[in-house]
């Protein structure tokens, strides 16, 4: 086995979608990653346009610490990460 075979290329998050049937407005995400994360009128978190968002290991975070798993993660293909 290559060493690269052990430790395969991490995924870069291509989309980032809130489910907003399962997001609660726990604003976890936001106070992560205040540049992706925002919450609406209604108190339910929207993805911010690209830009300055924040890197992908914060994203990963962000997505981790929602108490509901509404932050979903895509590849480049569209798979779900
Ligand atoms: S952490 Fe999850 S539940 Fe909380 S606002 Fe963000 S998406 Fe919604």
């Amino acid at each position: 086995m290559r060493q690269t075979d052990k430790f395969p290329k991490k995924k870069t998050i291509h989309k980032v979608v809130v489910d907003r049937k399962l997001c609660i407005g726990a604003a976890t995400c936001v106070v992560i990653a205040p540049r992706t994360f925002e919450l609406d009128d209604e108190k339910i978190a929207i993805v911010l346009p690209k830009g300055e968002n924040e890197d992908d290991d914060t994203l990963f975070m962000a997505a981790q610490s929602c108490p509901t798993q509404a932050i979903l993660l895509y590849d480049e293909f569209g798979n779900k990460i």
